[in-house]
């Protein structure tokens, strides 16, 4: 807990130099967390008529919904209801509750509000237009300072004083900000230099608050490659191919996709498609292995009668490009595992093909990762995502313990929270626990 050396900053002054109203009477709803769930818990506790103001470390909000922007913003899925609601696995029941009062149909009329019209990809996944996300944050957060949100940038939150207040550090100093009820949004671990840093976890520990370890999600692994083939092929993608892998129940999965080779093992959508159960089979296990078969589509009775037809002069590489389709990343795959005598063994080489082993034997670091396991538990939790034993501060987001593949789940989930904590944040009776 604090100290109480910090200048009490009860007005409602917004950082972008506008003079915000003086305080109201109104209900204070301080949001911290300015990312795709902390803004729309702030738009939906402004809509309900309270005074909120948005606190968030870093210079401007959104910055990892705009990095997730970068490579197309997948704002949700088309999928059915319980189709959608599965992807959050043993979260699923809660997460299904928030999705069915603001779901995928929601989220692409809401983003119309906004002026952004969405499509849907070939895939199911939902898309503005454009694939931007810059447009979107940059009119909704105008539209949020326009109603009457205040936005307080550069504040980093470090708890609670003594008497209730919250604590931050602004480049100027330390700030005790009054709040009727907190909305904390703070996301989880990974990308750190987009703003959520995991700081939040020891300030609710230590108030008693359950957080289940964070972990990455959506992750690469690593496999420890030669330094021939890193140097070689790290950064290629890898498409198409066959992942299976077998759970320790003797499940195989089996999902087509693409990857990319990274210096020491791989990352790609279809690595982060099976990456929670990856990671949890090496947590028990680590190590585990995946087979991949570079030649999906080519049947192995084939294949292995192909490759055995006479090489004639042509190198080994230029035979498996012309008899398997195989070359570049793939060959360089078949090198990598193969003894350089079974190289030339043509029932082997096809053998390999259709069932190349790697041995995954650690998930990349958290900051690296896409999204974030664990955090604050479920169970600690009210139907309007209140900390039970914290009146009047709600949580969404990531930092809740949830987890999803990538899809448009993570953030259909963060808004879908945001909106519940903010509704609720606005309307909770305030007690004498709220403010201690
Ligand atoms: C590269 C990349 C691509 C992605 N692409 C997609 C995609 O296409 N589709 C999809 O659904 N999801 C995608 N995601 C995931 C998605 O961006 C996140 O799930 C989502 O942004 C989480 O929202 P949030 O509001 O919970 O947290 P965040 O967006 O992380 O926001 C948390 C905010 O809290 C602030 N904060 C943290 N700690 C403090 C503190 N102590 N004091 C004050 N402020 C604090 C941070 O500065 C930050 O602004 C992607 C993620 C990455 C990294």
């Amino acid at each position: 807990m604090s100290g109480n050396a910090g200048a009490r900053d009860d007005s409602s002054t917004v950082d972008n130099g506008t003079a915000g109203s003086a305080r109201t009477d109104a209900r204070r709803v301080v949001v911290v967390g300015g990312g795709p769930a902390g803004l729309m818990a702030a738009e939906v506790a402004r809509a309900a008529g309270a005074d909120v103001q948005l606190y968030d470390r870093l210079a401007s909000a959104g910055r990892k919904f705009l990095i997730a922007g970068k490579g197309g913003l997948n704002l949700t899925h088309a999928e059915g209801a319980d189709a959608f609601a599965a992807r959050y696995g043993a979260r699923q029941d809660e997460v299904g509750r928030w999705l069915a009062k603001f779901g995928a149909n929601e989220i692409r009329e809401w983003a119309r509000g906004l002026g952004v019209e969405t499509f849907v990809g070939t895939s199911g996944r939902v898309f503005p237009i454009d694939l931007k996300a810059a447009p979107l944050l940059r009119t909704w957060v105008r539209r949020l300072r326009a109603r009457g949100v205040g936005f307080h940038m550069q504040h980093r939150w470090l708890g609670w004083c003594d008497d209730g207040d919250l604590r931050f550090v602004h480049p100027d100093g330390e700030r005790h900000v009054f709040a009727d009820t907190v909305v904390l949004a703070l996301g989880g671990g990974s990308w750190p230099v987009l703003g959520s840093d995991a700081s939040w976890v020891p300030l609710l520990s230590e108030r008693g608050v359950a957080v289940a370890p964070l972990r990455p999600a959506n992750c690469g692994f690593d496999i420890g490659w030669s330094e021939h083939f890193a140097a070689r092929h790290a950064g290629h993608p890898l498409k198409p191919v066959v992942i299976e892998w077998t759970d320790s129940d003797g499940q195989v999965v089996r999902q087509q996709g693409e990857f990319v080779i990274t210096a020491t093992g791989v990352e790609g959508s279809l690595i982060y498609a099976l990456s929670a159960r990856l990671r949890d089979a090496i947590a028990v296990r680590g190590a585990t292995e995946i087979r991949l078969d570079l030649a999906p589509g080519r049947d192995i009775r084939r294949l292995a009668p192909d490759l055995a037809q006479p090489r004639g002069s042509r190198t080994l590489s230029e035979h498996w490009r012309r008899h398997a389709g195989i070359e570049g990343v793939k060959a360089g795959l078949l090198y990598e595992v193969l003894p350089k005598d079974q190289l030339q063994d043509p029932a082997r080489v096809a053998a390999t093909l259709k069932a190349l082993p790697l041995k995954l034997v650690r998930a990349r670091p958290l900051d690296e990762a896409i999204s974030t396991a664990g955090g604050v538990r479920m169970e600690t939790l009210d139907d309007n995502l209140m900390i039970r034993n914290l009146p009047g501060v709600f949580c969404a987001g990531e930092m809740l313990d949830w987890e999803a593949p990538t899809g448009g789940y993570l953030l259909t989930a963060c808004l879908a929270s945001g909106r519940i904590a903010g509704a609720a944040a606005a309307q909770a009776p305030i007690t004498q626990a709220t403010r201690n």
